[in-house]
């Protein structure tokens, strides 16, 4: 599966589509408030093929005939979304995770409808018709593969793309290296890793910080409705938007480096909540999970290992000397010194240690104590 991602061009046109996201979302708080009614009556969850039903009869009375506008799969779509995610509701309930049931949207929140093998059609060039209209797009690359599912998103600058996804399985070649490495997560330090090969937080992510602390604060200062304040949201938004896409060519160009570099990759699964509550807000921006997402992309394609290990050690705390555990080791703490050995360890390259022996311990790779890896690596 490869999804192919196009902005549309910018047309009056693109009102129809508009129109069509926001019917998808007055169908799913329809749907929403459907669900909620079931399940006060019957403390149970209404199944997926009854309100499929129950929507065909909506379709046919005059008040819903509009509904006909959006494609009969776009509706089933809804439906089996909130399916789910009651699914996933009752599934948490069970396991006593806190979570709540799937809620109404606002209509300009409502982002986005997807169509499977009907309701539109690849013209030729750049060309797409969706529903009964023709649009332009920008075709940045060719689509490869069988077209299986479309997406039509808005962003909040109103601008609409095209998300396509095929059964297209991308292969690219990358030379083995033998190498292997332990990597550590960080703010400063995006990547310790056990080899001293860091790699640095881009400055960008302050400077954006900096720059959206000042958007955010001129926009508060602008009159609620008026003109100057909806201007200032704008110019918030683009500028998010501009800093995703720089983020997004960092990670890209990261991951390539890397999957091109070293065989075996290592980390520790990401506890994002844990560290929120390290760091605050600031890990949303460097974006760990979506790095790794695109980083375990690019090692599938390249048939590359990228292990994330459980966290059932704690990584910055055991000496990769001696293997004592120091359980007092605060977080203020960058450095600490083994009352054991007598190594003085700097936390996170130490847990880069840590993470590289175990790693490479479940893969069976043999003897990679950092002094065997320095080794290695020099
Ligand atoms: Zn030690």
């Amino acid at each position: 599966m490869k999804t192919f991602c196009f902005k549309i061009y910018n047309s009056k046109k693109n009102r129809y589509l508009h129109n069509q996201i926001s019917l998808a979302g007055e169908i799913y708080n329809h749907c929403i408030a459907l669900h909620k009614r079931y399940y006060r009556m019957y403390k149970k969850s209404l199944n997926a093929y009854s309100l499929q039903k129950h929507l065909t009869k909506l379709k046919k009375l005059d008040k819903y005939s509009h509904w006909n506008q959006l494609g009969s799969q776009a509706i089933q779509d809804i439906a089996d979304r909130i399916d789910k995610a009651y699914k996933l509701f009752f599934r948490n309930q069970k396991l006593g995770i806190k979570s709540g049931t799937p809620n109404f949207k606002k209509r300009r929140n409502y982002k986005s409808f997807t169509l499977k093998q009907a309701g539109y059609k690849l013209l030729g060039d750049n060309r797409i018709k969706i529903g009964n209209k023709i649009f332009k797009y920008f075709k940045s690359q060719d689509i490869q593969g069988n077209v299986k599912i479309l997406t039509v998103k808005r962003d909040k600058l109103g601008d609409i793309y095209i998300h396509i996804v095929t059964d297209f399985i991308e292969t690219r070649t990358a030379p083995r290296t033998g190498e292997i490495v332990g990597f550590d997560f960080g703010l400063k330090t995006f990547l310790t890793a056990s080899n001293d090969n860091d790699i640095e937080s881009p400055l960008f992510f302050h400077k954006n910080n900096v720059a959206i602390r000042k958007a955010s604060r001129k926009l508060s200062k602008k009159q609620r409705l008026s003109n100057n304040r909806r201007k200032a949201r704008k110019s918030l938004e683009r500028l998010h938007k501009r800093i995703a896409n720089q983020r997004n060519d960092f990670h890209w160009k990261l991951a390539n480096e890397l999957t091109d570099k070293y065989d075996f990759m290592f980390f520790e699964t990401l506890n994002i909540k844990a560290m929120q509550m390290l760091w605050g807000k600031k890990i949303c921006d460097l974006g760990f999970y979506s790095f790794m997402l695109k980083l375990k992309y690019l090692a599938s394609v390249k048939s590359k290992t990228v292990l994330c290990l459980g966290r059932f050690e704690p990584s910055s705390k055991t000496c990769s000397v001696c293997g004592y555990v120091y359980k007092y080791l605060e977080l203020k703490e960058r450095e600490w010194r083994c009352p054991e050995c007598d190594t003085l360890h700097d936390r996170d390259r130490n847990a880069s240690y840590n993470i590289l022996r175990v790693g490479a311990s479940t893969l069976g790779l043999g003897d990679v104590s950092p002094l065997a890896t320095m080794a290695i690596s020099a």
